[in-house]
C-alpha cells in the first residue's frame, strides 16, 4: 500500500544547549494506508515523543531538531507537516490525524456527558451541521466503538475505565480521519483491556479504512493484531519488519529479549527470560550501539560504533540496526 505519512531523519531534544539530552535519534519510518503499526520499546524508549513530533503537540522542552515528515492525503500533494502553519494545524489533527494519548480516559471532562463532549468536537469543525445531525453522529460513533447510544446522556464517572477509552477512541474516529495514533502507557490500562481496545480498532480500521499506530511496551499485542512492528530503543528504531517476521525471527537481541519478557498470547509457548538491566538514561546515553552494556551478543565495534537502521539481506520490508545483522562492520573503523 502506498505511505500516508514518511518520517525520515526526525530528531527531537529536551532543552536546549547544554542540559539538551537527544530522545529521538535520526527515527526513519513509514505508515501506510490501511495498515495498524506497532510501535514497541520498554519505558523511556521515546514511543510518545515520537507520537508528539509527528503531531506537532510536542511542547517545550521539547524540541524536533531535524528531519522530516511528510503526510500523503488520498488527494493531492504531499504536505510537510513540520512547515504546517496553526491554523493549517488546526484542521490537520483530527480531520487528517487524531492521536489517543496515554491515560486519556481521565482527559474528558467530568461536568459534561458524553453526548455534549462528542458533539462539541463535530460543532467545532463541522460547524456547518445541524445540533440534530451532531447527536445522530454521536450515537453513531457509540455504536460504533461497541458502546449502547444510551449511554449518550452517562457523565464519565458513570462508565468503566474501557469504556471512558472507547468514548476517547470515538472522538477520535469523529472526524473520519486517515490516521488514527494510540498510545498506550506501559501501566494504566491492563492488557486485557488493551487487548479488546486494540482489537476493536483493527475492526474499525476494517470497516472505516484509516491507518493505525498503536503504541505499547507490550509487543506480544502487537505481533497479534499489527501488520508491522517498529521497536524502540534509546530513542532509536532499532528493528521493523512485519508482525509475523519479528515473531519468527527477531533480528535485533533487543526484539529476542522483549519477544521473551511477555507472554505469548498465541503459538508455541517461550520461556520468560526478560531483559537483564535496565534502559539507558538520556544524559549518560552508552557510546556506540546504545543496548550494548544489555546485549548477550555484544562484541567487538559494538561499544564504539553506532549501528544504523540497514536492510536485512533481501527483504526490503526489514531493517535492523544491529551490527550482528550489518556487512558494513567489516568496513573503516
Ligand atoms: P512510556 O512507555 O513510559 O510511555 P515512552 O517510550 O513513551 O515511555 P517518552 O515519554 O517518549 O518515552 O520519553 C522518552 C525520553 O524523553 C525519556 O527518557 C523521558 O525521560 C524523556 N522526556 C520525556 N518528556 C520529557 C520532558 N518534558 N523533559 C525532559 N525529558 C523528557
Ligand atoms: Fe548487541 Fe552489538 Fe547488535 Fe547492539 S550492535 S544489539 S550490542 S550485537
Ligand atoms: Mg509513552
Amino acid at each position: 500500500a502506498p505511505p500516508v505519512l514518511e518520517i525520515a531523519s526526525l530528531s527531537v531534544d529536551y532543552g536546549v544547549g547544554e542540559g539538551a539530552v537527544r530522545a529521538l535519534h535520526d527515527v526513519d519510518l513509514t505508515l501506510r494506508r490501511g495498515e495498524v503499526l506497532g510501535l514497541a520499546g520498554e519505558s523511556g524508549s521515546g514511543k510518545s515523543t515520537l507520537a508528539y513530533a509527528v503531531t506537532r503537540l510536542l511542547s517545550p522542552p521539547g524540541v524536533i531538531t531535524g528531519g522530516d515528515v511528510r503526510y500523503h492525503p488520498r488527494e493531492g500533494a504531499p504536505v510537510d507537516v513540520l512547515a504546517m502553519t496553526p491554523q493549517q494545524l488546526r484542521a490537520f489533527r483530527w480531520q487528517e490525524i487524531s492521536i489517543v494519548f496515554q491515560g486519556a480516559m481521565n482527559s474528558l471532562n467530568p461536568v459534561h456527558t458524553v453526548r455534549t463532549q462528542l458533539t462539541d468536537v463535530l460543532k467545532a469543525h463541522r460547524p456547518q451541521t445541524s445540533r440534530a445531525e451532531r447527536v445522530e453522529r454521536a450515537r453513531e460513533l457509540l455504536s460504533l466503538v461497541g458502546i449502547s447510544p444510551d449511554r449518550l446522556s452517562a457523565y464519565p464517572h458513570q462508565l468503566s475505565g474501557g469504556m471512558r477509552q472507547r468514548v476517547m477512541i470515538a472522538m477520535a474516529l469523529a472526524l473520519e480521519p486517515e490516521i488514527v495514533i494510540m498510545d498506550e502507557p506501559t501501566t494504566a490500562l491492563d492488557v486485557v483491556m488493551q487487548r479488546q481496545i486494540l482489537r476493536q480498532l483493527v475492526r474499525l480500521r476494517e470497516e472505516l479504512g484509516f491507518s493505525v499506530v498503536f503504541i505499547t511496551h507490550d509487543i506480544s499485542l502487537l505481533i497479534e493484531f499489527s501488520d508491522r512492528i517498529a521497536i524502540m530503543y534509546g530513542g532509536r528504531i532499532v528493528e521493523q519488519a512485519g508482525a509475523a517476521e519479528i515473531y519468527r525471527d527477531p533480528r535485533h537481541p533487543y526484539s529476542d529479549g522483549l519477544l521473551h519478557s511477555f507472554p505469548a498470547l498465541r503459538g508455541p509457548r517461550r520461556e520468560l527470560t526478560g531483559i537483564p538491566g535496565s534502559p539507558p538514561d538520556l544524559k549518560a546515553m552508552p557510546s556506540g550501539c546504545a543496548f550494548h552494556p544489555r546485549c548477550p551478543k555484544a562484541f567487538d565495534p559494538c561499544d564504539r560504533r553506532v549501528p544504523h537502521l540497514a536492510p536485512v539481506g533481501t527483504d526490503t520490508d526489514r531493517s535492523v540496526a544491529c551490527w550482528l545483522n550489518d556487512d558494513r562492520r567489516s568496513g573503516e573503523a
